[in-house]
């Protein structure tokens, strides 16, 4: 540790970045964090000081669960008072979630938290590793009067900034995977490094930090479409294990008017199991008054999502549901911007 730079953990936990070509298969697979940092010597040159861990087994991050959330939340936390910046290497495929689960389980967080990874592994020649680390690092590292730029849990990837939670893989083709359509970037990596101040989450620095890692997993996301089961509908989302349902609908928010579908939505407000409304559009918020299609959901008590990513809404759900909040509680919550997530 030097008391005079700041300190950055870098936490590994998988991903292209670090993986290599299986000779006989031909499949990427994970391989050891110290060859991985062999690649970028140029760490060396950083104006901070950085110390790494990394998982025991370096995963997919299509195998990520709510075990390896604790497990990295658990790592930040233990060293939370050590360190001045985290940056946590993270598959591309479900960092998204992840960003999002860590901004909920730190309440009050005070320093940077920066996502990121790689569309090609670090030993490749076009590699896009490099920059992505080392300008996370630069951002995890950014102070301003001896205190973190950024407090808050960002995602980096390809030049960009972004808040974790706002976030949405949306490439598995190009270096440029991730989206945030309802937040302006965070930052934007140029000639010069640009922040967005004014866009940033400025926590009360008088409040203690406060970590939680428990999510409930007793949950389901139902996509709506032309022409959806009622049959196979009503038995998931009426399943006597579900404690919350997310309905993608469509556009504003909006819902089929089916009679089963409305008596699935009473049951389930019945049994107080929460519902929430996210709409399958990209771009704009939930709004169930806009039509007649989406005022049925409002009558039933249905949430909204308003414009949270889908990500996040899953995460913020079994976030939510692990506190032993009321029917009404949960309700009052979810709606509220806990983390800069929605509106
Ligand atoms: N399958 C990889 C993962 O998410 C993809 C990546 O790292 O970009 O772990």
């Amino acid at each position: 540790m030097n008391p005079n730079i700041p300190n950055i953990l870098l936490i590994y936990t998988g991903g292209t970045i670090g993986m290599i070509k299986d000779f006989e298969s031909g499949a990427l697979k994970a391989f050891n964090f110290k060859k991985l940092l062999k690649h970028i010597p140029e760490l060396k040159l950083l104006h901070c000081h950085i110390e790494t861990i990394s998982f025991e087994e370096p995963i997919d991050s299509s195998d990520m669960n709510p075990l390896l959330w604790a497990q990295l939340g658990n790592i930040i936390h233990d060293h939370y008072h050590d360190f001045d910046g985290f940056v946590v290497l993270h598959g591309s495929d479900t960092m998204s979630y992840t960003a999002s689960a860590l901004s909920f389980m730190f309440e009050n967080l005070q320093k940077p938290v920066i996502c990121t990874g790689s569309q090609l592994p670090i030993g490749d020649l076009r590699t896009d590793a490099k920059e992505n680390v080392i300008t996370a690092i630069q951002l995890a590292a950014l102070q301003y009067q001896e205190k973190p730029v950024i407090k808050e849990v960002g995602l980096y990837f390809e030049y960009k900034l972004l808040r974790g939670n706002r976030t949405s893989k949306m490439n598995a083709a190009h270096f440029e995977a991730f989206r945030s359509y309802n937040y302006p970037p965070l930052a934007v990596s140029g000639v010069k490094l640009v922040v967005n101040h004014k866009d940033l989450l400025k926590p009360d620095l008088n409040k203690k930090l406060f970590y939680k890692d428990q999510f409930c997993t007793e949950v389901i996301i139902i996509r709506l479409f032309p022409g959806i089961s009622k049959e196979i509908t009503t038995e998931m989302m009426l399943h006597s294990k579900v404690r919350g349902v997310i309905i993608e609908t469509f556009g504003a928010g909006n819902a089929l008017t089916a009679e089963w579908f409305v008596t699935v939505l009473k049951e389930l407000k019945e049994r107080e199991i929460p519902v929430i409304n996210c709409t399958q559009c990209k771009m704009g918020e939930v709004n169930m008054k806009a039509y007649e299609t989406g005022k049925h959901l409002l009558q039933y008590g249905v949430i909204s999502g308003k414009d949270i990513t889908i990500e996040s809404a899953i995460v913020k759900l079994m976030f939510l549901l692990s506190q032993n909040l009321s029917y009404k509680q949960f309700k009052t919550k979810y709606e509220k911007s806990l983390r800069g997530e929605m509106l």
